[in-house]
Parts: C-alpha cells; sequence; structure tokens
C-alpha cells in the first residue's frame, strides 16, 4: 500500500507528516509535470466539461495515474468543485477524507477538524508536536526567502512563488525541503540586487508558466505572492490550530483583503497583478478587490498550461510602463 496522501490545496500538512505519510499536493504533481495537458486530456476523456476549471481537471488526472493511498478534499475554504471531484474519486474507488475550514474562523471547529484528521490518520498529539516544532525550522526559511525577494531584492518572484508554494507538501520532505532551503538562501546571499518597479501578485497561484519571467522582462519585480506566501504559513510561534486560523485563504475575500493591504505598505507595491483561473468561481471577487485595493490593478485571466498569449504579454507590459511613468 502507498503511503503517499494526497489533497487538493494547503491543508495541516504536519498532521500527514505525524502519521508517518508522504504528503502530496495534487496541484503541484500537475503543473511541473513535464506534460501537463495529458492529465487534463485524460479529465476531458472521462467526461469532464471543457467549460471547467483546468487545475480540478489536473489533479483529477493525476489521482487517475499515480499511487496515493488517500485524496484529502477541502470541501470548505477552497474551491466549490470539490465536492463533485471527492464524489467521483470516492465512485472510482479512491478513498477520501474530508475536510473544512469554517468560513466564520471559528476556532473550536477548526480544532475538531484537525482532530478528526488526526484520528483518520491514527496520529497522536506527541507524534504531532514533534512534527510541529521540526517544521517551525523550514517556515522560518521560508519567510527568510519572502524577504530576500522584497527587502534585499535577490531572490525573483518566480523563485519565491516556487519556494512558497511547495511548502503545502514540502515535496514530500520537511526535512530535506530544509536543508534544500537553506542552501539556497546561502547561494542568494551573494547575488546582485535585482532591479524593477515593486509588484504584487494576488489570486490563485497561476496556470501561466511564463508569467513571473515575463513580468522581470518587462521591468517588473513580483516582491509579493500573496497566496503562496499564505501556502507557507508565516504564523511563527502559534499553535496547530491558531496557525491555519492566521491563515487567510479559506476564509473569503476580507480576510485576504487585511493582508494585502499591509503588504502593500509593507513592501512599497506600486501595483497588482490579480490572476484570475478560467471557470472560477474566485473571478467574481475580482469587483471587490479591484475597488478596494488601493494601488492599480491588472486583472489577468489563465486557462492552460501554457505560456502568456500575445495580448496578455502586451497587457502587462502596458500596465509596468504605465507604473513606472506615474
Ligand atoms: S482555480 Fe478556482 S475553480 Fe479552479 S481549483 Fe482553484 S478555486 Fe477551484
Amino acid at each position: 500500500m502507498s503511503r503517499t496522501i494526497g489533497f487538493t490545496t494547503t491543508i495541516p500538512v504536519e498532521v500527514i507528516f505525524a502519521g508517518g505519510y508522504i504528503p502530496c499536493d495534487l496541484n503541484n504533481i500537475f503543473i511541473t509535470d513535464p506534460d501537463p495537458m495529458r492529465y487534463i486530456e485524460r479529465a476531458e476523456r472521462d467526461g469532464f466539461p471543457k467549460s471547467m476549471c483546468n487545475w480540478i481537471k489536473g489533479i483529477y488526472g493525476v489521482v487517475m495515474e499515480k499511487a496515493v493511498d488517500a485524496v484529502i478534499t477541502v470541501m470548505e475554504g477552497d474551491c466549490s468543485n470539490t465536492q463533485a471531484l471527492a464524489e467521483i474519486f470516492r465512485y472510482k474507488g479512491i478513498r477520501t477524507i474530508p475536510f473544512s475550514y469554517p468560513y466564520d474562523r471559528d476556532k473550536s471547529v477548526l480544532a475538531r477538524e484537525i482532530e478528526k484528521l488526526m484520528i483518520e490518520l491514527g496520529v497522536e498529539g506527541e507524534a504531532l508536536a514533534g512534527v510541529e516544532k521540526e517544521i517551525e525550522g523550514v517556515r522560518s526559511d521560508l519567510a527568510l526567502i519572502d524577504r530576500m525577494t522584497w527587502k534585499e531584492r535577490r531572490v525573483t518572484g518566480a523563485e519565491n512563488h516556487l519556494w512558497l508554494v511547495r511548502a503545502s507538501d514540502m515535496l514530500g520532505d520537511h526535512r530535506k525541503y530544509q536543508r534544500m532551503a537553506e542552501e539556497f538562501l546561502k547561494e542568494a546571499e551573494d547575488r546582485q540586487e535585482i532591479e524593477g518597479i515593486n509588484i504584487g501578485y494576488i489570486g490563485v497561484p497561476p496556470i501561466l508558466l511564463d508569467i513571473y519571467d515575463f513580468i522581470g522582462s518587462v521591468g517588473g519585480h513580483v516582491l509579493y505572492n500573496e497566496t503562496q506566501r499564505q501556502f507557507s504559513l508565516p504564523f511563527a510561534g502559534n499553535d496547530i490550530v491558531e496557525r491555519y486560523l492566521s491563515y487567510t485563504y479559506p476564509y473569503g475575500v476580507f480576510a485576504r483583503l487585511t493582508d494585502i493591504g499591509e503588504e502593500i505598505v509593507r513592501r512599497d507595491i506600486k501595483g497588482i497583478v490579480h490572476y484570475v483561473q478560467a471557470f472560477c468561481f474566485r473571478a467574481i471577487e475580482d469587483v471587490i478587490l479591484s475597488e478596494t485595493i488601493g494601488v492599480p490593478i491588472l486583472t489577468i485571466e489563465g486557462d492552460l498550461p501554457r505560456a502568456l498569449d500575445t495580448r496578455t504579454k502586451l497587457r502587462i507590459e502596458a500596465f509596468i510602463e504605465m507604473l513606472q511613468q506615474k
């Protein structure tokens, strides 16, 4: 039996490690595959509609092809499609473990959800405490990588994205991930400062493969990746329940707005690129974000895992030019 536990979005990964399992963020497997389109094609062959978010199809395709022991499906606090996805997994005979973030951020409800997950994976409190302690070190290294992106300007937006987005499963081995992060930090220390106008990226992680490189090539430096930073849980010192309550992503747009506003000021962000995924319900939040964020915002949409199209490139270029002239 495989010891790998897949999941559809960031969950308290400490519990999976403490149970002796290997965590696997299915999104990351999909998007880092040399040929991510094959997962989408597999989903469409199995009947998934064309007019549906391709992250969902990618996750489905990965689960159909990789050996996972179970999939933790986040029923509340992530995606409106997850319930149907969980149902099709169950129909196909795959073990699913539901997990929910309470929309009202109720501490006792979240504590209960974490407890249920512990019971499901046979995790004792002592084992969890041990893992939590070890993982603190990785989280503080990731916070340093983030700081080296905006404060010291020695880490690119693409690198920042990768290090923080992979924090959801730490590539299945948190000790190794920490060693890798420390080596990276050492290497980045001697770099030249990165130039470019300060850009923030908000929204779900991009399906578009070259967005950071392109922004860099036209004079922008992405020094804030909203959701990816949240995936790294940069809230030191709190216990597991507090930490996942401070995490903004599952609790709606208003929880996110506070974090975005603070980071715009702290990082002196001049403009925001807001990424929305085609057919994602979160696109509706763009209305609120555009009206409440105090700096210029450019909303771009992606659909398939491929390079930016010419029209989107032109829009990004014009946006950065406008910010430079301001
Ligand atoms: S991009 Fe939107 S629709 Fe797609 S998986 Fe994420 S939350 Fe769901």
